[in-house]
């Protein structure tokens, strides 16, 4: 049973299809209880374009706002946005928050001397570790409510190795301590599994990851990352409940309304 999904995209980031309305009639047609919009947030920083503009970003919360209050009767719809954390001003994150219901945190890149690396190609245990590092300092840092795809550094790996355990630790004690629910991403499935030196294994979810975060009390939520509004429950959806279950993970069906409106 799937009733809400807080992860989802719009066609302003230029790599996903659809409005907010789109979403959202999907949503009411599944029989959604909450439905959350979460487009990547502008940046000037990150070395991609896949993300909508500084400009663009009052567009994006009035399409969201205006959809919300004109179906609220029959769904409630949040506006929230993904986003990574990164060495700026907090401005940067409180000009969003004053703006938006909720921050996910989808960290995407790691940094270091040489420069941003994609969180989907890390090779070395040190850049794993730092992706580690830098997701415990977002989650400490009160901007986000959901942590999407918490085990991305998976992604272009082959083994969960010592620093990829010590990682999943250092995520599940600082989830546990801040609250903040742990994402099982849907779209990781969409990618389709693949053969490790571990056995058929999605890039993600990376089931070694979530059996050591089974040892901590985190939640757990099941996310589309919906990249187009089909997406919202198809059969990734269900082969990532099913998993969840599998896995006994602690599952929880939609987020409070301390994580919701977390508008500073
Ligand atoms: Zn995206
Ligand atoms: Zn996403």
């Amino acid at each position: 049973m799937t009733i809400s999904n807080y992860h989802s995209h719009h066609e302003l980031c230029r790599h996903a299809e659809g409005t907010a309305v789109d979403y959202v009639k999907k949503a009411i047609e599944l029989g959604f209880k909450d439905l959350g919009i979460s487009d990547h947030v502008p940046s000037d920083l990150l070395p991609d374009s896949m993300r909508m503009r500084f400009s663009e970003l009052e567009g994006y919360v009035e399409d969201v706002l205006s959809v919300q209050k004109a179906l609220k009767d029959q769904i409630n719809v949040y506006l929230g946005m993904e986003c990574e954390y990164l060495e700026v001003d907090v401005k940067y994150y409180e000009d969003f928050l004053k703006q938006v219901d909720y921050l996910v945190l989808g960290q995407h890149y790691v940094k270091d001397d040489a420069g941003f690396h994609s969180a989907f190609y890390l090779k070395t245990p040190e850049h794993v570790i730092a992706y580690g590092d830098r997701v415990v300092k977002a989650l400490e840092s009160g901007y986000f409510s959901l942590f999407a795809h918490p085990d991305l550094y998976m992604c272009g790996r082959d083994t969960f190795d010592e620093a990829a355990i010590q990682v999943a630790h250092k995520i599940g004690k600082a989830a546990e301590d801040t609250k903040i629910p742990l994402e099982f991403n849907a779209n990781g499935i969409r990618r389709g599994i693949k053969k490790t030196s571990q056995g058929m294994r999605y890039p993600y979810p990376r089931i070694e990851f979530w059996e050591i975060i089974k040892n901590y009390h985190v939640d757990v939520i099941l996310s589309s990352d919906a990249h187009h509004p089909n997406l919202l429950y198809d059969d990734a959806m269900k082969k990532a409940e099913a998993l969840i279950e599998q896995l006994e993970l602690k599952r929880i069906h939609t987020l409070s309304m301390k994580h919701l409106k977390n508008r500073l």
